[in-house]
């Protein structure tokens, strides 16, 4: 089954300006395999130069959140208009630091999506489970429960529209990256999952693995027959190493 190979960039609260403009110069420059694409989620405030200084049809930008509601009273919150102005075209939902910090609870998420494929923006909707959760047994549990209100919320065959990332909590920011077979089993599962509901939005879905993912061990995970690709925090901060990755990664 051919699925698009993605590899997404989240700079969380981190790059500035400078950044902006060594990193969009040099993916510019970069080749790309067929059937890749790349992704470039920085900060809101910097959505506007990276969406003029980009210039790859290759390579988009995204958002690093959004708000569930159309427009009103809700300060500091940024709407699906508000990034659609700026050619965002994809939107980073349901991130671990987003659930734990800021608790977001997964029917939030689900609202999150709707409003975004509501407004044709693509979710990357971001799933994992805690060191404690792995421990305990509970991932397969854990990573259902944070689907299944998504799926509720705008029905399975929306799904086509939506990337996956799987990441485990414990992976994340912390060097500890989940084995090839581990990430293979667990990403297996999803797509296993989503099969239930429709076989044939499971087969088209990307799912990303992210979590200490960098240039020395993406190859690795990239190749399992059940990844297409990663959601990159620390490595996609070096203009090299991130360029690097992107560059190397095979389309499927
Ligand atoms: C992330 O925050 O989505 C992430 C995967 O971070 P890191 O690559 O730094 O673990």
């Amino acid at each position: 089954m051919n699925r698009q190979t993605i590899i997404a960039a989240n700079w969380k609260m981190n790059g500035t300006l400078n950044l902006v403009n060594e990193m969009s110069n040099r993916l510019n420059q970069v080749k790309l395999a067929d059937g890749v694409r790349v992704i470039v989620c920085p900060s809101f405030p910097y959505l506007a130069e990276m969406a003029v200084k980009l210039q790859h049809d290759n390579i988009y930008l995204g958002a690093q959140n959004v708000s569930e509601h159309e427009k009103g009273a809700y300060t500091g919150e940024v709407s699906t208009t508000m990034l659609r102005e700026f050619a965002v075209k994809y939107v980073i939902v349901g991130h671990s630091e987003r659930r734990n910090i800021y608790k977001e609870t997964s029917l939030q998420v689900a609202h999150k999506v709707q409003a975004l494929l509501a407004a044709n923006i693509t979710p990357i909707l971001c799933i994992g489970e805690s060191e404690q959760e792995r421990m305990a047994g509970h991932t397969e549990t854990v990573l259902a429960a944070q689907l299944q209100p998504v799926i509720d919320e705008v029905g399975i065959e929306k799904f086509n529209d939506v990337v996956i990332a799987y990441e485990p909590v414990w992976a994340i920011g912390t060097g500890k990256t989940a084995s090839p077979e581990m990430a293979q089993e667990t990403h297996q599962f999803i797509r296993q999952f989503l099969a239930e509901k429709d076989v044939n939005v499971a087969n088209k879905v990307p799912l990303l693995y992210g979590g200490s993912v960098n240039a020395q061990n993406c190859e690795g995970l990239f190749a399992q027959a059940d990844i297409d690709g990663g959601l990159l925090g620390g490595a996609s901060l070096k203009v090299e190493e991130f360029s690097q990755i992107c560059s190397t990664v095979k389309g499927s």
